[in-house]
């Protein structure tokens, strides 16, 4: 299945790029070798080789002739030395996207559940030597919190790099800020925001801080509900264990509180959980487990990648 109702909206995901992604260890380096179990292989993890295997991809919402954007890939054609995977990448997202029926003209609102290169690309693309709006009539919501943090002229504010890698992305989020943020901006698209922002009557942006200063969360509260939640998750190990970090939080703490609120409120509202970079299915809807986790119930529909 390609596509998922909830309530008035339909739900669909085009996927940018799946792959593996350092190894579990390495992602992961508080969980336990137990953890990763037979049962996440082969689309969360590789056993035989250890690897963490990601989805980059974006969620599609469409309502009422309205077309929604949840984070926007890696993007095409820019420089990336932090993530030499990405550098230079080309795919066809948005021939994928257009087979959607998704023309980029009609995107009404883009959301960045926070500023990290693989959830900004497609905020523009280059046109000659110049980074433009890939969506031309969209507005842009971003964390006012992320905005500041990686904005150069704050470049103070940012925490000190605690390993050569984070040294690397520290760097490298200058670049994604000039040439997937800074266009934007300049052309009068970007609307930041703090706390919570309510996009319309089912659509509701909250912080959901740690990952990054400003991460946040999208809440569709229509139909059963859903939650999109970014990298609030990276793996389905973090619904079993949601106290275990992902090597990519800025405040492991604040991001694990933060993890365990969300998936609390998903599980007592039964909204179907819809994270950034799950590969297999996607999405699920979770449920306490026991006093301290959770569990998957149920894998959404769309076709295991
Ligand atoms: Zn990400």
């Amino acid at each position: 299945m390609s596509t998922m109702r909830i309530g008035s909206f339909e739900i669909q995901r085009v996927l940018e790029w799946v792959g593996p992604i350092k190894t579990v260890g390495e992602m992961f380096p508080d969980t336990a070798d137990e953890a990763w179990t037979e049962d996440l292989a082969p689309h969360h993890w590789t056993p035989s080789t250890g690897a963490y295997r990601a989805a980059i991809q974006t969620w599609v919402l469409r309502e009422g002739g309205r077309t929604i954007l949840i984070d926007t890939g890696v993007g095409n054609d820019r420089a990336r030395p932090q993530a030499p995977a990405f550098d230079h990448l080309d795919t066809d997202f948005l021939q994928r996207l257009a087979r959607l029926g998704v023309d980029p003209a009609e995107v009404d609102v883009v959301v960045n559940t926070h500023i990290h290169y693989d959830h900004v690309g497609w905020n523009t693309r280059l046109d000659g030597t110049n980074w433009v709006p890939t969506f031309p009539n969209a507005t842009y919501l971003v964390p006012q919190r992320d905005y500041d943090y990686f904005n150069p002229e704050n470049a103070g504010s940012m925490r000190a790099a605690r390993t050569e890698d984070e040294e690397r992305r520290f760097a490298g989020a200058r670049l994604v800020f000039a040439d997937s943020i800074t266009p934007i901006v300049e052309a009068g698209h970007l609307q930041t925001w703090d706390g919570e922002h309510r996009i319309d009557d089912a659509l509701r942006l909250e912080s959901a801080p740690g990952h990054t200063p400003g991460s946040s969360v999208a809440w569709l509260e229509t139909g059963a509900g859903a939650v999109f939640v970014g990298d609030l998750m990276h793996t389905p190990v973090q619904i079993a264990h949601p106290d275990d970090p992902c090597a990519f939080d800025l405040d492991p703490e604040a991001a694990s509180a933060s993890r365990r609120q969300v998936l609390s409120a998903a599980a007592r509202a039964g909204a179907t959980v819809f994270p950034a970079h799950f590969a297999g299915h996607g999405a699920a809807s979770v449920s306490a487990h026991d006093a301290a986790n959770f569990r998957v119930d149920k894998w959404a529909d769309f076709t295991a990648v």
